[in-house]
């Protein structure tokens, strides 16, 4: 069915219609009405889109790693230029409140900032060996890259993969999430202004199963970089061993945020709560467990609450909006499904959960959640929610906070807050997880890397890692004998 198309692929630097005709609508969640239609791509289009990015490798991956620095400061500065108009159009079709939308675009310009000044710093050696001559390795594209993307965060994580993938000299195909394909089709027409060759980043929106499939599956792609959920990556994973392609996999997580007794109770009360609660809980790195040492239980449950209530629920085009409405309509069934599913194995309602209806009423919003009363072993402490629902879970010692924390086939991120120095170090290196803030909310940085132990994934992404998964090593002998 062949309907009139707002949004084209972008292949070979051209916007256009998908092969076969297809299109599909794309919605705005804060009122659930329509805001644009997206060609639909199929196995046609992606084959299209590696053979552009194909063609494009053999310019842009011959360039100096000095000459592609350059262009990329050029790709900076005109999503710098854009930050507000790809603000606007994160915001719209997530739902994520602007002021979160605006902050994500000071990462992504700092992301492109970053591996453009790094790309010519990250290089090969020379190594002794026993024979007469020189031994040494050189960092070399690896050619074609796919990248999978979800929707939750979708410019800021699909520009953590392309920066580096690009500046290490690889040209990119990127499948988007079909909820949110909107900013990163505008993101890649500036990559293409900025004087990357045409074909260098190519945008396929599509299905995951038809269009993620048949990238995962093409022989000429060199490596996949995946974002979304474990049972998904798993599947990448498997596919991709057929080709023996580079697989990095970013996934779910079910993280802790461990309090002792020693902590700065109010000011736990006041910011824990944003990071379970920011982006509406749809975030991978969601402190969903809330780990805390029974001698302040319910000292730092109302005051968490507290905040949790007062967190300002609404239309995220306004400035002071903290919580947006989720995703999708399914989504908010799904966590609405899990509150139900916790309140019947026990657990009970501190605050949230609810719809906040009047003039949210067409959205699919929902307040953020408490859950007290539960024990590790329940549904909501096991599985990722994926939305706006923290477990409070108490324990007695350290070993059991660890124990607890541990307990879990994910190990994502995580936050620790305790004033005792010893216990800092002990807790944090006992903690089976990538990434890690203590007496913080946040930990993640351009500079550090960033990845899952455990079934959260494989690789890393962020500082000089993520040019190690964008290159190969080569080693060359040049005897002297
Ligand atoms: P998802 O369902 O796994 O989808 C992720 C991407 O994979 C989408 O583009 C999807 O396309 C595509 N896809 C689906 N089935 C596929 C298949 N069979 N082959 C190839 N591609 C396929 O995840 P999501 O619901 O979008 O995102 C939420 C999940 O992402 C959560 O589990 C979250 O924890 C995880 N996440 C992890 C990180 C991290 O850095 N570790 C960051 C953010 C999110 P369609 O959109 O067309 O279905």
């Amino acid at each position: 069915m062949s309907t009139t198309v707002t949004e084209g692929l972008l292949i070979a630097g051209e916007r256009g219609e998908a092969a076969e005709g297809r299109s599909f609508e794309v919605l705005n969640p804060a009122t659930g009405t329509h805001l644009a239609t997206v060609a639909e791509a199929g196995v046609e289009d992606v084959n299209r889109a590696v053979a552009a990015a194909v063609t494009a490798y053999q310019q842009w991956g011959a360039l100096s790693p000095v000459t592609r620095g350059r262009t990329m400061h050029r790709f900076a500065n005109l999503v710098e230029e854009h930050a507000e108009q790809l603000a606007l159009l994160e915001c719209r079709n997530v739902g994520m409140p602007i002021s979160d939308a605006r902050g994500q675009l000071s990462m992504i310009i700092d992301v492109i900032r970053y591996y453009a000044g790094a790309v010519d710093k990250f290089f090969g050696n020379t190594v002794p060996v026993e024979r007469e001559g020189v031994a040494m390795t050189f960092r070399e594209p690896i050619g074609v890259v796919g990248l999978i993307t979800p929707w939750n965060f979708p410019l800021n994580i699909a520009n953590w993969k392309i920066a580096p993938a690009l500046a290490a000299g690889n040209t990119v195909v990127l499948k988007p999430a079909s909820l949110t394909p909107l900013s990163v089709l505008r993101y890649a027409e500036l990559a293409a202004e900025a004087g990357l060759p045409a074909g260098a980043l190519n945008v396929v929106p599509g299905p995951g199963g038809t269009v993620g499939g048949a990238l995962v599956a093409h022989p000429d792609v060199g490596k996949i970089g995946f974002t979304g959920s474990t049972e998904v990556g798993a599947g990448i994973a498997r596919a991709a061993a057929a080709t023996i392609k580079r697989v990095t996999l970013e996934l779910g997580g079910k993280s802790a945020c461990v309090v002792f007794e020693d902590a700065d109770i109010e000011k736990v009360g006041a910011l824990a709560p944003f990071a379970v609660f920011e982006n509406c809980g749809q975030d991978c790195c969601a402190r969903s467990r809330l780990i805390v040492q029974r001698s302040v239980k319910d000292e730092l449950v109302e005051r968490y609450a507290a905040t949790t209530a007062a967190i300002r629920v609404g239309m995220p085009e306004l400035p002071e909006t903290q919580v947006g409405p989720m995703i999708s309509a399914g989504q908010r069934d799904t966590v609405e499904g899990y509150i139900a599913t916790g309140l019947a194995e026990g657990a009970r309602i501190v605050t949230g959960g609810d719809r906040p209806g009047g003039d949210l009423e067409s959205g699919f919003f929902l307040r953020p959640a408490v859950l007290e009363d539960v024990t590790n072993q329940m549904t909501v402490a096991r599985e990722e929610i994926f939305g706006p629902v923290v477990s409070v879970i108490p324990f007695d010692t350290e070993e059991q906070a660890i124990a607890i924390a541990n307990d879990t086939p994910y190990g994502l991120s995580g936050s620790l807050w305790t004033r005792d120095g010893a216990r800092q170090l002990r807790v944090a290196r006992a903690m089976r997880t990538g990434v890690l803030g203590v007496n913080t909310n946040s930990s993640v940085f351009v500079q550090m890397p960033f990845g899952g132990y455990k079934q959260s994934g494989v690789g890393k992404e962020l500082g000089m890692h993520a040019l190690e998964h964008n290159t190969e090593l080569k080693s060359v002998f040049i005897s002297t004998e």
